[in-house]
């Protein structure tokens, strides 16, 4: 029998594609010069159970939650339980991922900053995570800066033109970020729930920015451990995507993103580590951030 160690809280992450490997050198190189580039690292760590949590496969798609109104209500109810971490392939060849992440020293306050702080600069987006970020630009940028604004005033209806790595695949997406009400969530509900951020929206393609390519899920609220991140995000056909305009163009957002059959399930594990690591990673850099350039 192997001798058994102590397990430890923190795994370092051990996958990066090389094409990742490749693009954290670039990225160290853009951000040289900057104020921030002290806060670049490359040392990107998960929690051990998270790790673990992605190492058995999927998860039954029944036990997952798909993009209708009553399922994203049953995520913000007080009577779903469902591990941290998660992937799986829905109906209508969707990959869906789950995630939540605690993140110690972060408050609502911080993490509206950093929604309105690094889209004002691609170089800020790569601290995020370093290996796979490559650009971020929002659509009115001066919008974006205004503090006289309030935080939804800032996003919702500005998109975000995004380029990152998922995976060895290169995406080169467009989120239009949004009040959870419009995607479907109870107002009501979310007050209840205590939740008082959100950085969540529908998701299309460079070259087709108004298809509904994805949703996106983000949801925050303040605990004392710190800020509590719930995320999902669906990518693909799935039905219940059919009630947001932008549907009708789904298919060619998709394919024009590479995604197909043959990649689906690889695709959601990829989508999975990805948050679990630019999450965490975040939580790690993003209280220093705020402390310095707020
Ligand atoms: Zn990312």
């Amino acid at each position: 029998m192997l001798p058994i160690r102590e397990m430890a809280a923190w795994s370092a992450a051990s996958y990066f594609p090389p094409v990742a490997q490749k693009q954290a050198a670039i990225n160290k190189q853009r951000v040289v010069a900057k104020p921030y580039a002290g806060y670049f690292s490359l040392d990107m760590e998960i929690p051990t159970s998270a790790a673990r949590a992605l190492q058995h496969g999927p998860m039954k798609a029944e036990e997952a939650l798909t993009p209708s109104e009553a399922d994203l209500n049953r995520l913000i109810s007080e009577d779903y339980h469902t591990p941290d971490q998660g992937y799986a392939v829905l109906e209508g060849l969707t990959t869906y991922v789950q995630s939540r992440v605690v993140m110690p020293g972060v408050t609502t306050e911080v993490f509206r900053w950093w929604f309105t702080w690094h889209p004002l600069e691609h170089e800020r987006y790569t601290l995020w995570f370093p290996h796979a970020h490559i650009a971020n630009s929002v659509a009115d940028p001066s919008r974006l800066a205004d503090t006289s604004l309030t935080y939804e005033e800032r996003l919702y209806g500005n998109p975000n033109r995004v380029r990152e790595l998922v995976g060895s695949n290169e995406l080169d997406i467009n989120i239009r970020f949004m009040a959870p009400e419009e995607l479907g969530f109870d107002p009501k509900r979310l007050a209840a729930a205590g939740f008082t951020a959100s950085a969540s929206g529908l998701v299309g393609h460079g070259d087709h920015p108004d298809a509904v390519m994805s949703m996106m899920v983000h949801l925050a609220r303040d605990t004392n451990a710190g800020l509590e991140l719930i995320s999902r995000y669906w990518i693909g056909g799935h039905p219940a995507l059919r009630r947001f305009p932008g549907s009708e163009h789904t298919l060619d957002g998709l394919k024009a993103a590479g995604f197909n059959e043959a990649i689906v399930l690889g695709a959601a594990y990829e989508l999975a580590l990805h948050d679990t690591l630019e999450f965490n990673h975040l939580a790690k850099i993003l209280p220093l951030l705020h402390a310095r350039f707020a």
